[in-house]
């Protein structure tokens, strides 16, 4: 794999982002070799927890919004003849499909994050059921100054509650380490320099324990927030997120998608 690390040790995964160049943003075949990390986690008797971290000063920036990240995006997503159709079912696939396949798998997961936490990085690190965060990570979804609202994946208001979510998204700005532990959206704050190894103390420790006991535990949690209406969010709040596209689509003349963003937003409509 070129972008993603997979090694485990003693019962547990490490799944390493590792394009540290780019802040760790993500384009179509780094996504798809997380998704098959996370598939080989899965599968491994041996395994009992997944870690998700990343290398670099980063967790990770976002999907990736570059020219390379551009350049994926426009084989795979044919907007030419299919328009918001074929912007709807990508990201179905690989934004909230991936997300939601990845919280679902039946073993306990962790995610260690430093730095910033961008939007879609929320994507990968939320998924998981535990989060540690250096005490230099930072999260935001600025996605709304695309007039869109919020990333694929609505797990907004659920991590935040419902106030904190509307303050996030409103304003695009950060939210610290030591706030997000405060709102319950990180289970605790380490330092930089002991990320990896609080993380690692964590993963063994949890893999100890019986793993139809660890993956109960984790069906009752999320079958909990099932019942409460998650999962039906997650669908209704997605295809909210697809009108910001079709929004895109029609005030550019069926030249913007999801990478084309702040720039052509800017210049094909006025009141943006
Ligand atoms: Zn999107």
């Amino acid at each position: 794999m070129d972008f993603i690390n997979y090694e485990t040790d003693n019962k547990v995964a490490v799944i390493t982002l590792d394009r540290p160049e780019k802040s760790n943003a993500q384009h179509a075949p780094m996504l798809r070799e997380l998704d098959s990390a996370w598939d080989t986690a899965a599968a491994d008797d041996d395994i009992r927890v997944i870690v998700v971290r990343a290398n670099g000063k980063h967790f990770s920036a976002g999907h990736d919004l570059s020219d390379e990240g551009k350049h994926w995006w426009s084989q795979e997503v044919d907007i030419q003849n299919k328009g918001l159709e074929a912007v709807y079912q990508w990201e179905r696939t690989h934004y909230l499909g991936f997300t939601r396949k990845w919280r679902d798998i039946p073993k306990p997961s962790i995610a260690a994050v430093q730095g910033a936490c961008i939007a879609g990085g929320l994507m990968l690190a939320w998924p998981c059921d535990l989060i540690i965060a250096a005490d230099d990570a930072k999260f935001s979804d600025p996605v709304a100054r695309m007039a869109i609202g919020g990333v694929e994946y609505h797990g907004h208001t659920w991590e935040l509650g419902a106030r904190k979510a509307k303050e996030l998204l409103f304003t695009g700005r950060y939210l610290g380490a030591e706030e997000a532990e405060k709102l319950g959206m990180v289970n605790r704050v380490v330092s930089r320099d002991s990320l990896d190894s609080e993380t690692m103390q964590l993963a063994h420790e949890i893999a100890e324990m019986h793993p139809f006991g660890l993956a109960a535990a984790k069906r009752a949690v999320n079958q909990t927030l099932d019942i409460m209406g998650f999962y039906a969010s997650l669908q209704s709040v997605f295809d909210i997120h697809a009108t910001g596209h079709g929004n895109a689509l029609s005030v550019t003349g069926g030249k913007a998608t999801i990478l084309s963003n702040l720039q052509e937003m800017k210049s094909g409509a006025k009141h943006v």
